[in-house]
This record gives structure tokens, sequence and C-alpha cells, in this order.
């Protein structure tokens, strides 16, 4: 089989496959209807298909020929948006838009399966098509809680997000860290209220929280190599409740991101100025993280392999490029924890096509000629990463 020409002939289906999905947006967690139309999809193929962490799907296609399992991932939720494109296939759901592209990813992902259950013949080893619910807020962990990297175990996985930073017709993989590990912070401080004009008998959180806030941009400034990205951002700070009252506590909020392998230094840094600053002022403190996403790290061979079948995709090498780190978090790491594998970013900017608004944004929408080199970037590197 003729692997480009056969998803030309499946251009058509995907179109309506992702205007479908764009049509039914679901937020995470809630992708039921989503579900429903991907198992059912699959289910026609005649693969195995189970569903996994409330709205996922996982399917299973087992090649003729010996070779290793391959993930190929695809998430599946919308966002709390109100589109704006005013397409014709828009939105019918009030105030949910897929606006991040994962419409595409589905239909990409599924005609994938699709051609490669055609080729069964042909197949090496074991592919593992995954359908994930609630990217956007970090939901693949429950995935891998409930096995998706077992039984078979993963060797290798792949995935691909559409992106509109790069134009159509253009694939960025770079080698190692691709999209940054994002940690949330929980941090109370707490002095001793009392009467604004007696302040010598109270001990004022306000104060020591701002000199907290001032002196954790130390750590990122002077205490790591600055060419190493990191951000410390503090997004809510609640005190007090009037103008006589020294508070007793101030609850902070906020998140540090990295992109490099060993960032969760930062974590360490930031409590030490925490516990120092405290202990001076005489106040105490209570600080707990919480993983958004981990570092999504490529690995440099997988990350080859994935240049040379998106070279091969495209027909020209200089369309495929390795230029693109964000400090933009993505799950797909959590699959990384547990196996070596890479994450592609597929061009969909294209001015005619109006695909060139950011990610999140109403009027956001993806170039819809783009969607076979996807799915036939998925097929080639399932049939490369799956030979033994
Ligand atoms: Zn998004
Ligand atoms: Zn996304």
């Amino acid at each position: 089989m003729n692997i480009k020409d056969r998803i030309g002939e499946l251009k058509n289906e995907m179109i309506d496959l992702r205007r479908m999905f764009h049509r039914h947006p679901e937020l995470g967690f809630e992708e039921w209807w989503t579900q429903e139309q991907v198992v059912k999809y699959l289910t026609g193929l005649s693969l195995e298909v189970s569903k996994i962490a409330g709205t996922g799907v996982v399917a299973l296609l087992h090649g003729v020929k010996p070779g290793k399992t391959v993930l190929l991932r695809s998430d599946m939720d919308a966002l709390p948006i109100e589109e704006e494109t005013g397409l014709p296939y828009a939105s019918e759901v009030e105030g949910k838009m897929h606006a991040c592209g994962h419409d595409g990813h589905m239909a990409m992902l599924l005609i994938a399966a699709k051609v490669l259950k055609e080729m069964q013949e042909d197949v090496p080893g074991t592919i593992k098509f995954i359908f994930q619910p609630n990217e956007e807020d970090a939901g693949a962990y429950r995935m891998v809680d409930e096995g998706v990297m077992t039984s078979p175990k993963v060797d290798a996985a792949f995935g691909i997000h559409l992106w509109s930073q790069i134009r159509s017709g253009t694939i960025d993989i770079v080698d190692g860290p691709q999209m940054a590990a994002s940690h949330y912070f929980y941090l109370t401080i707490t002095g001793k209220g009392g009467h604004a004009g007696f302040a010598h008998e109270s001990i004022d959180p306000i104060l020591v929280a701002s000199n907290i806030v001032q002196s954790v941009q130390a750590v990122q400034t002077r205490e790591i190599d600055a060419l190493n990205p990191a951000v410390i951002m503090f997004t809510e700070f609640h005190a007090g409740s009037n103008t006589t009252i020294v508070p007793e506590k101030v609850r902070i909020k906020g998140s540090i991101r990295f992109l490099y392998e060993g960032g969760d230094e930062i974590l360490r840094r930031f409590e030490r100025i925490i516990a120092h600053t405290c202990e001076a002022h005489r106040v105490s403190y209570e600080l707990s993280f919480k993983v958004g996403n981990n570092l999504l790290s490529n690995d440099p061979e997988v990350a080859q392999i994935a240049r040379e079948t998106a070279t091969e995709v495209l027909g020209e090498a200089s369309r495929v490029t390795t230029k693109i780190r964000t400090m933009a978090g993505e799950d797909f790491s959590d699959y990384l924890q547990h196996a070596p594998g890479a994450f592609a970013f597929v061009g969909i900017a294209n001015r005619n096509a109006e695909s060139d608004y950011p990610h999140h944004h109403p009027r956001f929408t993806i170039d819809e000629e783009v969607l076979p080199a996807g799915a036939e970037l998925h097929v080639r590197m399932a049939l490369r990463l799956a030979s033994p």
C-alpha cells in the first residue's frame, strides 16, 4: 500500500471527523460523547478497544510480524471558551470550544489507526492507540495510574500537537527539553494578629510575605544559570480585612516553571528563602507543592527518527526544524517518564485559512490541509518504532 495515497483518499473522512468533534466540544474528564464516537470508530476497525481513565480510550492493533509495542497518543478535551470563528461547523455547545486543536489530533489518529489496520500484514509488534482526557489540566496521570504503559509494556511513545506558532507545511521536533515543567505552590504565612496602632505587639505577616515575593526573584536571576529557562510567578496574594487590624495570616499561590533537566532544584531554593525569611521575622509558614506537568523532554534517538520520518512525509528536509521550545506545559511528559519517545509540533499557521491565532483564542482554528501529514507521520512512526 502507498501510505500517502491511501491517506489522501481518506482526507475528506478525516476532515469530517475533525468537524464532528469540533461541533461537540467537551471539557476535561467529561468527554463522554467524544469517547463514544472514538470507541465506535475503533470498534468498527475490529481493534481491541477498552475504556480507561473515565472518558479515555485505548485500542490495540496486533501486527502480524514480531516487533515492539508503540504508543500513539491523542488528547480529547476542549476548553471553556465561547467560539468566535463563525465557521459553519463551529461549536454547538455554549461556552465550550475546541480551541487547542485536540479535535484535529483525534481525527489524525483515528485515520492512522484505519490505515495501520489495513496494513496489518506488514505491521510489526503492537500499536497502542490512546485517546486521553483532560490534557488541559494534566489528565495523563490517570491513564498511567490505570496501566496504560503496561500490558503490553510500551517500548516507545509518540505524540503530535498541531501548532499555530509555525507555518503549515513544517514540522518541528527538538532533542531534549521541549515543553516546561510546572509546579504550583501554596504558601501560608502565620504571624500574630493585633491592632495596627501597636505594631510591636503583633507580628505583621504582610511585611514578611512581601519580603519573600521580592527575595525569591534572586533564585531566578542569581542562583541558576541564565541559560536555563525558569519562571517563578506569584499569582494570588490574600490577607487582611480592615485598615486597623494586623492580619494573622497571608495566603499566597503561584507557579514555578522550568525548561531544563534538574530544574527541581528551584523548589528547594525557593523553600530555603521562605524558611530563612520567616525565621528572621519570627513567623511560621506552611508550604506545599503540586506537580502540574513534568518536563517534556524528547529522547534524542526517537526525536531523530521522528525528524527523518517527518522529512519523508513532507518531502523536503528544510521543512523539518528544531526550534520550538516553550514554557507551556504538556502532559505527554507523563508517558515519557515510563518509555522513551518524542513529541512533534505540526505547523498549522496559514493566513489564508485564518489558522494563525494563538492556541486558546476564541478565533483559533486549524488548517485542515495539514491533517494528512499528521496522520502519515503517526503511521510511519508506528512502523519505524515497532520494527524489531
Ligand atoms: Zn491547550
Ligand atoms: Zn493542546
